[in-house]
């Protein structure tokens, strides 16, 4: 069960996206975890990511799966590769496509805090 008042949470409202790394390993992951997915260590740090990333899987929602989400539909989903390496979805601008580079926007709707991907022409893959 996450909290909205985790320090991702927190990140998306400061403008920043924030990932999990291990103390032990280096292994990086996105969601708040108790351990590292890869060692199983409870020393996690938090950091802050460039907020770039490439696309790797993208869907558009035309049925938002709730009434807070109606207003919004249809949207694009998106899952990306940070490029610090853990794998998070987001939103995304209509039309992103696999492969493609993104940087993260933050935008917050009904008052939480949401990420969006758009187009970024500024970095190569
Ligand atoms: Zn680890």
């Amino acid at each position: 069960m996450t909290s909205l008042a985790t320090p991702f949470n927190d990140g998306l409202r400061a403008g920043v996206v924030r990932f999990q790394s291990c103390a032990a390993c280096g292994h990086a992951q996105t969601l708040a975890r108790y351990a590292c997915q890869r060692c199983g260590h409870e020393g996690l740090d938090w950091r802050a990511a460039a907020g770039t990333a490439t696309a790797r899987a993208t869907t558009v929602v035309a049925r938002a799966p709730s009434e807070d989400f109606r207003a919004l539909a249809p949207y694009t989903l998106v899952i990306v590769q940070l490029d610090e390496g853990p794998r998070l979805m987001g939103h995304a601008a209509a039309g992103v496509q696999i492969g493609e580079r993104v940087r993260a926007e933050f935008f917050e709707h009904l008052g939480r805090p949401l990420l969006r991907f758009v187009p970024d022409e500024a970095t190569p893959p």
